[in-house]
This record gives C-alpha cells, structure tokens and sequence, in this order.
C-alpha cells in the first residue's frame, strides 16, 4: 500500500528543463545538480526508495527561495524544501522530479527577545544550534526530536519531542512564520503577541503542513525560561502495562512531569549495549521534573508512589547533570541503539497516538501482536503524551516489507479504533496517506480544497500527505 501511495509522479519533462535552465543562470554555485546532491536531498529512512529531485538550491536569503518558488511556479515544476531530511514518512522524496531547496545556509538566528521569551530564526537553524546560541541568555527552546532538525522541518512536520508532555509540541511553540506562497510572494501569518483573535490562524495551517503550501522563510519560536531545579531518573516495571498505567496515573493526578519516556524490555537490552548502560532490562519510565529544590522533590516523592502503586521498582532520582545528560542521551540515541541491535536489518519508525486513558491498552496490545508475529520490534515512546513508537526491523525483501506493511496496517487501526491518530508527531509524508483518509475521512477533502485554493499548480511538495482528485 505505501510502495503504491508512492509511486512516481508524472514529470513535467518541459518545465523541468525550462527551470534548470533559469536557476542556473540566477543562482551560480548555489544551485547543484550532480548526482550525490540530489541523492543526499531525496533519502528516506523507510523502504519507499529515494526519488531524487533534478536539482538542489542552497538558498542563503528569502530572494533566493523566491526566485525558486516564481521559476517553478511559472514552468508548473515542484519545490520541495528540505531542512537535515531527517523525517520518517518520505517526506522529502520527489515523486515528479523539481528542485529542493536546501536551508541548511539559512541558518541565522535573527533576534532573540529575551523580555518577551520569544525569537525568529531562519529555517536551517537547528534544535541544538539555537540551545547553543540561547545558553547565556537564561532561555532554551524545549520541542527536541531525536534527530538535531531544522527548526523549518520540525515546525512542518508539527514535531515534538520528549518535553512535549510539559511545554507542547511545536504546534503550540510557533507564534508566527513568514512563507513564500505560490505567486512568489513572502507573506507573514501573525505579529509576536502571545495570543491573537485576528482573522484565521494562518500559523497554524503552515505548521504541520509538510512544505505542500509554501516555503517558510523565518519562524518566531515561544521560548522557556531554564527551570531553577532539573531531577531525574528511571524506574522499572514487570511488565509494559504497569509502566503504562503508572503514566496515566501520573497524568491523570496532575503530576507536572517535564518528560515521562518509556522504553520496553528490548529497548532497554539495546540501550545497556549503544550507550554502556546498565539498567534492568524490563519496561522503564525514564523521568524529568523542572521547578525548584522543593518542588522536583515533591514530585519525585509522588511519583515514586504512583510507581510503587503500581507495582515499579524504586525510583531513583538525581538532579546530578552529568547523570541526567547520560540518561536522557542514552535516550535520544535510541533510534540507533536498536539499528544495532541487528545492523544487518532494515529499520521503520513508526509513531502512533492515543488518548492517555487508552495508552496500556494500545501499548499491551501492540507488543502482543510483535510477540505474536515474531517480530524484533522495540517500543519507545513519549507516553506521557499517549504517543509511542515501535521500531520495526525487518529484511528488505518483499516479504519483509510486506510484514512490516501488515503490522503497521494492525497498529494504526488499533490506534484509530481508540480514537487515535494515525500519526502524534512524525506527520503523513507518503508512508501515511491510506491511514490518514481512514481518520479523516471527509476532512481529508477539506484539506485538498485549501490546497487547491493555495497550491493551485500543486508545485509544493506535491504526492505527500493526500493524492490529489
Ligand atoms: C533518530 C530520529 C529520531 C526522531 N525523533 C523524533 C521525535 O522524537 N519527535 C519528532 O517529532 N520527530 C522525530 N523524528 C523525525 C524528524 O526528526 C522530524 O520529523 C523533524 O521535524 C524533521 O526535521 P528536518 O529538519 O529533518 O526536516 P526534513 O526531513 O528536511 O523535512 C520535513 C518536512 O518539512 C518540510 N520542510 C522542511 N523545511 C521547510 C521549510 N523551510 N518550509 C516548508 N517546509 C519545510 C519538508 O518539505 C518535509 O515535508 C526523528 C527522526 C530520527 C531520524
């Protein structure tokens, strides 16, 4: 069903030569179209094979993406932006060919305004680049996917991360954007004011969107005040649902956890392995409070006795950095934790989300169906959020693909029929538009008018997230 969702697209052989032709000329070193260039901007981390664009912009100003956008929009040739490729839904493929556009030179930060805890940045500008910057400034910007992604990619995708589950995901951390529409033309949705009732919410239809509406060219970003106190630590459990069930206890009970991860038992083997760890390797919380000495205290202290209610082990916790950094490192390296656990396999992440109260159910039902199928499949997750992923390895033959297209089918029907969604964080790209039509049915068609409205040449990132009819 994916491979079919991602077929290649018809290409417009004629505009496609027009526009090298054009960029060419306007662009100088900044435009590439050898073979490796175009192969680095059309990877994907899934079985979808690459589909690679005819040409790459490293666009250093918004006069540049402008330029893109009116060629391509004038020879009907698709744009398709890319920030470090780092989505998991082939979201940066090019089924029909066209020019991506790479941010990675767009990458200033253009003023922090430490009174307002607010700041714009260009599009390149990385998660960890702008922690650096903000480090002196008593600031950070929480949203941290375990990738080091483009702020442009992550506020297209509506990323979030393992801060979610306190500061909201980039949804709720984008207060305004400017875009380059398809008449070429830079547009900005709203001013810095925290809260605004004028007119529609533009912001929030260009977060999320994928690049399939317009380019964004700046982001202005909610910032956080760096929290007095930082605890944390792990706690382990006899089984996945006990894990589960003390997340929705703590949710439910108002606990403000900062982060509440959890890992299953093969999570937790190939953690103890990648990164010389040496944790219980059964079900685990990995836990983060912000606050002052009494307060991460306090919480900690009531955490502790959700987990002994529920049957956990002790809760260690410490508020020693360097402690902590091992432990939440260990964790953003997850990802590359299981591809070692067999180097030899093909590896999909796949994320879904429930409501909190459904969360052990969707968990325990899930890791019954890998033990059922006989699949290396380790669970991770940002669980306070009710969002988990699975990891699948698999060879990549055509039956293993196949296997790996059943369970996802199983797995985002099982999140649906708990009134899920088919995606918390990763977004649609290609992997997920039959799922997508399945949760939204007629809204899907909503979503292809205002494309039709925005995109009426459907140059941006066209063959993602929905077909067009
Ligand atoms: C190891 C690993 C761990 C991950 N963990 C998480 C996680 O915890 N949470 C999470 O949410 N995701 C996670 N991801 C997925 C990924 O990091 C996110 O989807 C991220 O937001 C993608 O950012 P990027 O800069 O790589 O964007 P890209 O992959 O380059 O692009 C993503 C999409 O955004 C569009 N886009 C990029 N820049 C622009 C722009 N300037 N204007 C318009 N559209 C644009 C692209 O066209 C594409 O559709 C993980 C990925 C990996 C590999």
């Amino acid at each position: 069903m994916v491979l079919a969702d991602a077929k290649a697209g018809t290409r417009n052989e004629a505009g496609i030569l027009a526009v090298l032709g054009v960029l060419k000329q306007a662009l100088g070193e900044r435009f590439q179209t050898g073979e490796s260039f175009r192969a680095q901007h059309a990877h994907t981390t899934t079985y979808i094979p690459s589909q690679l664009p005819d040409g790459v912009v490293f666009a250093e100003t918004s006069e540049d993406v402008r330029t893109v956008v009116k060629a391509c929009a004038e020879h009907k040739v698709p744009v398709i932006p890319f920030g470090t490729g780092s989505s998991l839904e082939g979201q940066v493929n090019a089924p029909q060919g066209g020019i991506s556009i790479d941010f990675s030179r767009m990458n200033r930060i253009l003023e922090v305004n430490a009174e307002d805890l607010d700041c714009t940045v260009e599009p390149g500008v990385t998660r960890e680049q702008l922690n650096t910057y903000l480090r002196d400034t008593g600031l950070f910007f929480p949203i941290d996917p375990g990738a080091n992604a483009s702020i442009g990619g992550m506020a297209s995708t509506r990323a979030s991360g393992t801060n979610a589950v306190r500061y909201g995901t980039m949804k709720d951390n984008v207060l305004s954007v400017t875009v380059v529409t398809a008449n070429g033309e830079e547009i900005r949705t709203a001013r810095r004011a925290k809260k605004s009732s004028a007119g529609y919410d533009l912001t929030r239809l260009f977060v999320g969107a994928e690049g399939t509406l317009g380019v964004l060219t700046s982001i202005t970003l909610r910032l956080q005040g760096i929290p007095q106190k930082i605890a944390g630590g792990a706690c382990a459990f006899a089984d996945i649902k006990a894990a589960c069930d003390a997340v929705i206890m703590t949710i439910q009970m108002g606990v403000p956890v900062a982060r509440i991860e959890l890992l299953d038992a093969v999570q937790m083997r190939a953690c103890n392995r990648y990164s010389g760890l040496t944790y219980d390797e059964k079900p685990t919380l990995f836990l983060e409070f912000h606050g002052t000495d009494e307060t991460v205290a306090l919480q900690s202290a009531q955490f502790a006795e959700i987990a002994a209610e529920c049957g956990g082990g002790e809760f260690l916790w410490t508020s020693n950095a360097e402690e902590r950094n091992k432990l939440w490192k260990a964790r953003h390296d997850a990802y590359w934790a299981c591809r070692a656990l067999a180097p030899e396999l093909a590896a999909l992440s796949t994320d879904v989300c429930v409501p909190i109260s459904r969360l052990a159910e969707c968990v325990a039902e899930t890791q019954a169906d890998i033990e059922a199928h006989g699949l290396l499949a380790p669970i991770v997750g940002h669980a306070g959020d009710g969002n988990f992923h699975v990891l699948v390895l698999f060879d990549e033959t055509p039956e293993g693909i196949a296997m790996v297209e059943d369970f996802v089918t199983r797995l985002n029907a099982r999140a649906l029929a708990m009134d899920g969604t088919c995606t918390g964080e990763h977004g649609i790209g290609q992997g997920k538009m039959a799922f997508l039509e399945q949760e939204l049915g007629g809204a899907v068609d909503l979503m292809r008018q205002i494309k039709d409205s925005l995109d009426p040449d459907a140059i941006f990132n066209p063959g993602k997230i929905f077909r067009r009819h």
